[in-house]
Parts: structure tokens; sequence; C-alpha cells
């Protein structure tokens, strides 16, 4: 894999979330003794294991997972296969997770982990061994009712079904059956929940949409960029070009590409299918510089690739009116800082892209309950869910003339608060 876009040293994801974390905390001047407990992880896991590759040899890879905290209830988050993994880079997402399933109000906590590799280095078959090989060794510090991981970047579906498959077969026959929660974003015949795919990009799409109603701003000829063209990525795109925009930019791992007149989001992924999963040499666009990508000509930016994108370098050239955050921590304080002044609009990623966690939720619920729900129920929840969080994010940051992130954290913060409170802490 090309890594195209640096992401700044790893120090930098958990600075930032700490600092927006401290920011929002003074401000509802949070318990003392709770902000200590939030402030650090519950537990951090660093597991090598060893899997045999298909000549043979023997490799040993080192995984993740970070539990930050489970005052709402079990752990939740992604798994992701990135070269960029360390306990950091997972400590910072756990943390984020935990803010953004409080803001969402499900009975869920923070977590997050992954395999400091790059994929596309390795064989299906590698893949599902190191898969089934790193599930394994995390045992019982996952579970349906304790930690619940999900796809992220590099893993999908086909991922969480054999971390399902392989979580299963280690237990007695008689209870195995009853585990079928302990990962979301499965595949649909496998317990996976329709609807849960597009989740995440679909609730980016409603978070522009409802800021824009908001502003009395239509969508329809709006043009877009967007860092990143996979699970996120995509579907925000579709459901934006649905609503008359145009996607005028896109980068990936592999490079950048532009086209003023619009890149059709259909013809864009299907060419990628035949391009090795690259948007590289896209026919109906040209290249561009990887360094200039953020300066493109757009009304709308959203960054749905990796942490640490929009920073003091690049938040300056930025042409866009509106920020949608798809990916996790894709602003630092500073380029948001830079943003803000510049009377530019930042949906924060705990708010525009918590519809992923929230489809989560929804199958994880109905593999509980032994049930299944149709696209239209998922969807119709998802909108009603996501337009609730949406509005009180966005009256909060109005009635503060304030940020929309210090009021999704003002939020999310202050529910964590008043749980401990009402429980005490043991002993
Ligand atoms: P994905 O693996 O499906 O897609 C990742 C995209 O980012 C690909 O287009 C890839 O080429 C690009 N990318 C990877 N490395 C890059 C690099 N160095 N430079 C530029 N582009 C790069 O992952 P995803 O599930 O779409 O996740 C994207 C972001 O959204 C992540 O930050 C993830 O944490 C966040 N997110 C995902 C979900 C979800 O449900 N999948 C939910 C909430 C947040």
């Amino acid at each position: 894999m090309i890594t195209n876009v640096k992401e700044q040293p790893r120090q930098g994801m958990l600075e930032n979330v700490m600092r927006q974390f401290n920011h929002a905390a003074d401000i509802i001047e949070l318990n003392s003794n709770i902000r200590k407990i939030l402030s650090i992880t519950n537990n951090e896991l660093i597991i090598h294991f060893p899997v045999k590759m298909d000549n043979g040899e023997i490799e040993v890879f080192t995984g993740y997972r970070v539990q930050h905290n489970n005052a709402l209830g079990p752990y939740k988050g992604g798994l992701r296969y990135h070269p960029t993994v360390d306990i950091e880079t997972a400590k910072a997402l756990a943390m984020w997770m935990t803010w953004k399933t409080s803001l969402a109000g499900l009975p869920y906590g923070g977590a997050k982990g992954g395999l400091k590799i790059d994929p596309s280095k390795y064989s299906t078959s590698e893949l599902e061994r190191i898969t089934r090989r790193f599930t394994y060794a995390l045992g019982d510090n996952i579970g349906p009712e304790h930690d619940i991981p999900a796809p992220d970047v590099n893993t999908n579906a086909q991922t969480m079904a054999w971390i399902l498959d392989t979580y299963m077969s280690t237990k007695p026959p008689t209870e195995r059956s009853k585990n079928q929660h302990v990962v979301t974003g499965k595949p649909i015949g496998t317990g996976g929940s329709e609807g849960r795919d597009r989740a995440t990009g679909y609730g980016v799409f409603l978070n522009i949409k409802f800021w824009a109603e908001r502003k009395k701003i239509s969508l329809a000829d709006k043009r877009f960029i967007l860092q990143g063209f996979g699970n996120v990525g995509y579907w925000a795109a579709y459901f934006l070009e649905n609503e008359g925009a145009k996607l005028v930019g896109v980068q990936d791992a592999f490079g950048s590409i532009t086209n003023k007149n619009g890149i059709k989001v259909a013809a864009l992924a299907a060419y990628m299918e035949q391009n090795n999963g690259s948007i590289l040499n896209f026919p109906e666009a040209s290249a561009l510089d990887k360094d200039h990508f953020f300066e493109l000509d757009c009304d709308i930016c959203i960054p749905a690739a990796l942490g640490n994108q929009i920073t003091a370098d690049n938040a300056g050239k930025i042409k866009a009116f509106l920020i949608a955050e798809g990916a996790n921590g894709p602003t630092d304080v500073e380029g948001e800082e830079i943003l803000l002044n510049r009377g530019i609009g930042v949906l924060p990623d705990i708010l525009c892209n918590c519809g992923g966690v929230m489809a989560s939720y929804y199958e994880w619920l109905q593999n509980r309950n032994g049930e299944y729900w149709q696209l239209e129920d998922v969807m119709t929840r998802l909108d009603k869910k996501m337009k609730e969080v949406f509005d009180k994010v966005y009256d909060k940051g109005q009635e503060r003339q304030g940020d929309m992130r210090t009021a999704a954290f003002m939020i999310a913060i202050e529910r964590l608060e008043k749980a401990y409170l009402q429980r005490g802490i043991f002993p």
C-alpha cells in the first residue's frame, strides 16, 4: 500500500483528543474526580502472536485493544489494520469512541484496536489466519456483553465474519449461538444488519443535510471533495450525489484526482474494482499533487480516511465552507482553530460519523433478540436518531455561540458525569 497522506506523529492524536476533552470539561466544570477517571484508559492490551505465512515461514504480528471506559455499557469500537496503528493511536481512538457512544445516547462505552500491518502485502488466506489468530489471542478480552469490535480502516464484513467464527468456535457448543453479537458489521448472511454497510456514510450525509437546512442552503450543485473512498467516503458521496451535489476531488492511499465538472461516484467505484482498489488514473479526472488536495475549489470537504489531516499547514488554504468529519480525528486542534476563525463550519467526528455505531447497536440488538429488521426500518431509525443528536449539538452550539465540537463533547461528558455521580465509586 502506498501511504500517500502522512499522519502526524501518533502523540498528536492522543494530545488532540485530550485537549478537546479538557476544553469541554473546563466549560462544564466537570467534577475533578471524574475528570481523573475519564482522562485515562481502563485497559490497554498489546499482544504479539505468530502466524504461518503461505510460504511456510512464521511471522510475528502485534495487535492492540484499548478499552477506555465502560461506565455506560460494554466497550465498543473498531479494529483497524494499518501500519500507523500503535498504542497511542488506539488510546486516542478508544477515547473518541467513549465520547461518541455517550453523545449518541447508546448503552456502550469506548474501545479501539487493530493490527500494525499493511494488509495489501498479504494474501486473503494469510489475512484470514492473521485475523483468526488475533481473535484467539484476544480471547475473552472481547465478548458480546463486554467488548464488541467492528470494522474500521482496512477491515470489513469479511474480517468480522472470521472473528465471529473464531470466537464462537472457542466456546462450548451450547454457548455458541449466544455469541453472535461479539462483533458488528458482519455480512448479512452471518447475523449482520441491513443498512450497516452504508450507515456511517449516510450519517455523514445526514449531518451535512441537517446543517444545510439550518443555514437555509440547498445542497443541489454544491461541490464536495473527499479524502478516503472506502466504506465511509463512498457512501457519503453516494448520498450527496443523490441530493444533487457534485464530487470534484478525491484522494485515497494511492493518489489524488480532480474534475471540476464532477466525478460520477458509481463510475469511480466501478473503476476501482478493476484497478486494485485504487483511484489512480481514473480516465474521467486528472491527477493532482497530493499536497494541494485540500486547496481544491469546493463548498464541502469530507475527510474520511485517517487522523490529523487538516492541520495548521493546510487549514488556511481550504476553500470549503463546511468540513464534515467522516474520519476520526481528521482535524487537529490548531487546524480547527484556523477553520473556525475563518468562519468555516465543522461537523465534528463524534457527531458526524456516529451513524456507524448507531447501526452497530441495531445489529447487536437484532442478534440479542433473534430479530431481523428490514432496511427501511434501520434507515428510519437512523434518520430519527441522527436528527435528534444533531439538533441537540447544533442547539447547544448556538446557545453558547460556540463551535459544535465543544458542544458535542459537553453533552457526551455530562452524560458520563451523571452516571458516575449516580453510581459512586467502588468500594
Ligand atoms: P476503509 O478502509 O473502508 O477506507 C479507507 C479509505 O482511506 C480508503 O479509500 C483508503 O485508500 C484511504 N486511505 C487509507 N490510508 C490512507 C492514507 N494514508 N492517505 C489517504 N487515504 C488513505 O475505512 P473506513 O471504514 O471508510 O474508515 C475511514 C475513516 O472513518 C476512519 O477514520 C475510521 O475510523 C472512520 N470511521 C469508520 C466507521 C465505519 O463504520 N467504517 C465509523 C466511524 C468512523
